[in-house]
């Protein structure tokens, strides 16, 4: 038995199993992807990588959790400086002033391995059910990779941590084998949050295209918010986050594209990903350039699950019936990434209170 299980290795996880691990405990990490980071992503392609989650980290509100001065000291952040601009809902586009951003030259999901160095984590295995037991947590689950961990189908620990955003973990808390008045409230909780939809278009242009916008005033990196945009809630220039593969040769430039919440909640069950991310270039293309409908490669994802609209409102799920169960995530405080952080922190302190 373990001291500790984490369902789920994106940031508010890893932050909650490294505070526990670093306090002595023996924790497990499970996830059901086969890399670390969850909404925090990087696509690894054959000569470059790009960001399709998380763009860049902003200054924490609050430093003492802020892992930015020590990711900055290793290199893995750097200040990423795009000119910016806002799309406004009528298609005209204004300068803004450039905020401070830090972006990982080799992928933001350098920031997730990272957090996760030391730690004991078993990828590709899904938590199914989660059932209370006399001295702990009995997890079910099935693994989904072809390795000797895969075949394990449950798992057992005196704490466990729910670190998988509010909908996965109603299902999964639902799925008990022993229904408790407890597990309704938590479930009833959990259906309290919400997330809007996001669809992500990566297009790779040739290195003779130029890639700047008709706007700029500078070459070099840009990125254009639409908070206001029926259709296009970002845009930039990922390829400027990150130095050609070999020095000596042009780069290919790559661009990322999230659409707005009201477009994605229309198109996510599309069965043609494809030309959903052609219009969305297309519809880009007309106010900012016209080679962004043109490029010589394209993916599209899909985040059912992308940004979080209604948060639960308190730093972590808990319940007075079981202080061993605590849920973390951007869901709770709401706040993105920093809140992911501050989530798995919180968790990591109840949890460590619960074991004594
Ligand atoms: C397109 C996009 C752009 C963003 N840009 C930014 C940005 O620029 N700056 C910023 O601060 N934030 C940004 N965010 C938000 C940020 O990525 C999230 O706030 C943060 O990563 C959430 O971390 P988390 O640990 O709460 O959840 P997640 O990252 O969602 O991690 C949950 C993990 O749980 C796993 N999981 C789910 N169900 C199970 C199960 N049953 N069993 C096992 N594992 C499971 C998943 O695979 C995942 O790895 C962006 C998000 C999106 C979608």
């Amino acid at each position: 038995m373990e001291d500790v299980v984490v369902i789920g290795a994106g940031l508010s996880g890893l932050t909650a199993a490294g505070q526990l691990h670093q306090r002595g405990y023996r924790v497990r990490v499970v996830d059901k992807s086969r890399g670390l980071g969850g909404r925090v992503a990087t696509r690894r392609l054959a000569t470059t990588s790009l960001d399709h989650g998380c763009r860049y980290l902003q200054p924490f509100a609050d430093p003492a959790l802020s892992p930015i001065p020590a990711l900055l000291a290793s290199g893995i952040l750097q200040p990423w400086q795009p000119e910016t601009f806002a799309l406004e809902a009528n298609g005209s586009i204004r300068a803004t002033a450039t905020a401070t951003l830090y972006a990982a030259p080799q992928g933001m999901s350098a920031v997730a391995k990272a957090l996760a160095a030391g730690l004991t984590i078993h990828r590709h295995w899904r938590a199914t059910a989660l059932t209370p037991m006399p001295q702990g947590w009995h997890i079910e689950g099935e693994g989904l990779g072809s390795d000797s961990q895969s075949e394990i189908s449950a798992l057992e620990a005196r704490a466990v941590v729910v670190a998988i955003p509010a909908p996965q973990a109603a299902a999964l808390v639902a799925a008990t084998a022993q229904p408790h008045d407890a597990i309704s409230d938590l479930v009833q909780q959990l259906q309290t949050v919400a997330f809007d939809p996001v669809i992500t278009v990566m297009a790779g242009y040739s290195p003779q295209t130029s890639p700047w916008l008709s706007q700029q005033t500078a070459p070099g990196g840009w990125m254009v918010t639409g908070d206001a945009h029926p259709t296009l809630g970002w845009i930039a220039l990922d390829s400027s986050k990150r130095p050609a593969a070999k020095a000596a040769e042009p780069k290919e430039s790559v661009v990322v594209l999230h659409s707005s919440a009201e477009f994605a909640a229309q198109a996510i069950d599309r069965p043609d990903l494809e030309s959903v991310g052609q219009d969305l270039l297309a519809i880009a293309a007309k106010p900012l350039a016209p080679w962004l409908s043109s490029p010589e490669w394209m993916q599209v994802h899909r985040w059912r699950y992308g940004f979080v609209r209604q948060p639960l409102g308190v730093s972590v799920l808990s319940s007075p019936a079981w202080p061993t169960f605590v849920g973390c995530g951007d869901w709770c405080p709401g706040g993105q990434v920093e809140g992911a952080i501050a989530s798995g922190h919180q968790a990591a302190k109840l949890i460590a209170q619960a074991l004594v």
